[in-house]
C-alpha cells in the first residue's frame, strides 16, 4: 500500500463552522475524502465572530494557548483551539485560530455584513491567521509531508514558510489552489510591513503597485491547481479571468493543474438529505413534488394545482461574477413565460433595488430572499425542476453538480467548471444532462431557457433528461484520487 501522508488544509472557510460559498463545502468535503483515503490530514481555519464554540465543540488546547504572533510592529495572541469535522464514516481534527480583535470583533468574514465592505485590516487580519498556522506546527512539532492553502487568505502562507521557516518546513511540499481569481487580496505597498517582509521581496509579493496575496501564493508554491480543467486554461489565455494574473501564472504554467471537485453525497443527496421535506431517489421522482410544495410557500408564491408551472430556482452569491445582470436583462422575456423563479442570495448590495423590484412587480411569479439559509438552500435544489447559473465565469460551481444529484436541470452558461460538468442535452440521442449557452448575453441564456421549458412541456423526454444527469457519479473520490496522486508525485519531485 502507498505511504499515507500527513497533510494540512488551510482554508478561511471550513464547513460548518463558517461557509459564504463552495470553499467552505471543498474544505469539508476534501479533507474528509483524502482522510478516507489513508491520509493523516487536518484543517486550519480562523473562528470569526459568528461562529458559535459551543454549537461547534471547539475546545482550548493547554499547549495553543496565548501564543504570541507579530504582525508589523506589533504582536497579537492567538490561541488555537480544537474542534473535528465529520462525517459517518470519518473525522478530521480541525485547529480554530481565535483571536478577539481580527475575528471575534467581527461578525463577516471577509466584509462587514451590513455594508459589504471588506475590512481595513484584512491584510493584517489573514497575517496573523497565516503566522498562527506555522506556530501550531511548531507549538505541535509537526511537520507535515504537504501543507495545502486555499485561496488569497492564505497566499502569504507560502512565502512566510518558504523565506521566514524554510529550516523546518524544507521537505513540506506546498500546493496552492485557487478557487476563484475574483478576489486576490490585493493592498497598498504599505502592507509589505504588515506582512513583516523586507523591501526587497516586494518584487515577489506585489502585482501592479499592489501587494497581493494570491501573486504571493503563486510565486511561492511548489504547485498551483484551480477548481476545474477549463478554468485553468481559461486563466492562463484570458487576462480578464485571470484578473490581470495571466501572466504571473504562465510564468508557472508548468506547475498548474485544473482539478473539479466532486458532491459531497453524505449532506447533498435527497435520498438522505434531512433538511429536505420528503426524500428521494431515482425511483421516485415523483416525491420531489412536495419539496416544491415547501419551497413555493416558503417564498410566498402560488402553488398551482391544475397546471404544471416549473420552477425555475438560483442560490447564489449576488454578484456580477454570477450573472445577476443577465437577470435583470431579461427579465421581460423571461418573466413572459409561464414559469416561477425563486432566488436566495446576498452580497453585492447594489443589484438589490433592481431585484425587489421585479418581486413587486410580478409577485405571483418571481420571488427573492437576501439571506444565507443552508436549509432554504438544500429544499430549493429538491423542490425546482430548473437550477439557472449564468455565470459570467465560474471557476468550478457546485451547485450545478448538486442539481444534477437532485434530478434538478442545470441550465448553466458554457464557461469553466460548468462547461466540464453539464452535458448539453442533445434531443436526437437523448444524452446530455442539462442546457449549456454560450454567451454572455440575456439572448443566449433565453434561448437555453427557452429549450428547457419546450422540454418540460415533454414529461417523459423530460424525466429522460433527469435520471440522466442522477445517474452521473459525482462523489468526491475521482478528485480527492486526483489530489492525493499529485501530493505523492510533489513528494517524489515528479510534478
Ligand atoms: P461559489 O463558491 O462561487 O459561491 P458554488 O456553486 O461553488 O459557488 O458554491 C456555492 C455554495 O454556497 C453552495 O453550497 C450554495 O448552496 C451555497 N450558497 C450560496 N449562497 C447561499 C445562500 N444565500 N444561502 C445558502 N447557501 C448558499
Amino acid at each position: 500500500m502507498a505511504k499515507t501522508l500527513s497533510i494540512l488544509f488551510v482554508s478561511s472557510e471550513v464547513y460548518p463552522f463558517a461557509k459564504t460559498g463552495g470553499l467552505a463545502d471543498v474544505s469539508y468535503s476534501l479533507p474528509l475524502a483524502l482522510r478516507e483515503l489513508g491520509h493523516d490530514i487536518r484543517v486550519m481555519a480562523p473562528k470569526y465572530g459568528s461562529i458559535s464554540e459551543r454549537k461547534n465543540r471547539i475546545h482550548e488546547i493547554n499547549r495553543l494557548r496565548d501564543i504570541p504572533i507579530p504582525v508589523g510592529e506589533n504582536t497579537a495572541l492567538a490561541t488555537v483551539k480544537s474542534s473535528s469535522i465529520n462525517n459517518p464514516r470519518s473525522k478530521v481534527q480541525a485547529y480554530i485560530t481565535t483571536n478577539t480583535n481580527y475575528f471575534d470583533a467581527n461578525k463577516g468574514f471577509y466584509a462587514d455584513p451590513s455594508t459589504g465592505v471588506d475590512y481595513e485590516d484584512n491584510d493584517e487580519r489573514f497575517v496573523f491567521f497565516n503566522r498562527s498556522v506555522i506556530q501550531t506546527c511548531l507549538l505541535l512539532g509537526w511537520v507535515p509531508d504537504i501543507i495545502h492553502c486555499n485561496d488569497w487568505q492564505t497566499g502569504i502562507l507560502p512565502a512566510l514558510l518558504r523565506l521566514q521557516h524554510n529550516d523546518v518546513f524544507a521537505k513540506t511540499k506546498i500546493i496552492f489552489t485557487i478557487h476563484n481569481f475574483g478576489n486576490q487580496g490585493d493592498f497598498g505597498l504599505e502592507s509589505i510591513s504588515r506582512t513583516g517582509f523586507h523591501e526587497s521581496n516586494a518584487d515577489a509579493l506585489s502585482h501592479k503597485e499592489k501587494v497581493n496575496f494570491m501573486k504571493a501564493g503563486i510565486h511561492f508554491s511548489d504547485c498551483i491547481t484551480t477548481v476545474s480543467p477549463t478554468y485553468a486554461k481559461e486563466v492562463l489565455t484570458d487576462q480578464k479571468l485571470s484578473n490581470g494574473l495571466s501572466d504571473v501564472l504562465n510564468r508557472r504554467a508548468e506547475k498548474m493543474l485544473g482539478i473539479a471537485h466532486g458532491v459531497d453525497l453524505n449532506t447533498w443527496n435527497p435520498k438522505i438529505d434531512p433538511l429536505i421535506t420528503k426524500k428521494y431517489d431515482k425511483s421516485s421522482i415523483e416525491d420531489k413534488a412536495p419539496n416544491k410544495e415547501t419551497v413555493l410557500e416558503r417564498f410566498g408564491l402560488p402553488i398551482h394545482s391544475d397546471k404544471n408551472v416549473p420552477l425555475i430556482a438560483m442560490v447564489t452569491r449576488i454578484n456580477e461574477q454570477k450573472g445577476i445582470q443577465l437577470i435583470l436583462d431579461a427579465a421581460k422575456d423571461l418573466m413572459s413565460e409561464d414559469i416561477q423563479f425563486v432566488m436566495l442570495g446576498e452580497g453585492d448590495h447594489s443589484f438589490y433595488p433592481e431585484l425587489k423590484a421585479l418581486t413587486n412587480k410580478y409577485p405571483e411569479k418571481f420571488a427573492l430572499k437576501i439571506e444565507f439559509d443552508d436549509e432554504l438552500a438544500h429544499l430549493m435544489e429538491a423542490g425546482a425542476d430548473m437550477f439557472l447559473m449564468p455565470s459570467l465565469y465560474e471557476p468550478c460551481g457546485l451547485n450545478q453538480q448538486y442539481s444534477l444529484v437532485y434530478g434538478t436541470v442545470p441550465i448553466v452558461r458554457e464557461t469553466g467548471g460548468l462547461a466540464d460538468t453539464v452535458r448539453d442535452y442533445n434531443p436526437e440521442n437523448v444524452e446530455g444532462t442539462g442546457f449549456l449557452f454560450p454567451d454572455y448575453t440575456a439572448k443566449s441564456m433565453m434561448q437555453a431557457i427557452s429549450r428547457a421549458l419546450e422540454l418540460y412541456k415533454n414529461p417523459e423526454a423530460w424525466q429522460a433528461l433527469v435520471i440522466n444527469g442522477m445517474n452521473e457519479d459525482r462523489s468526491w473520490g475521482r478528485a480527492a484520487r486526483q489530489y492525493s496522486e499529485l501530493y505523492r508525485a510533489l513528494m517524489k519531485d515528479t510534478f
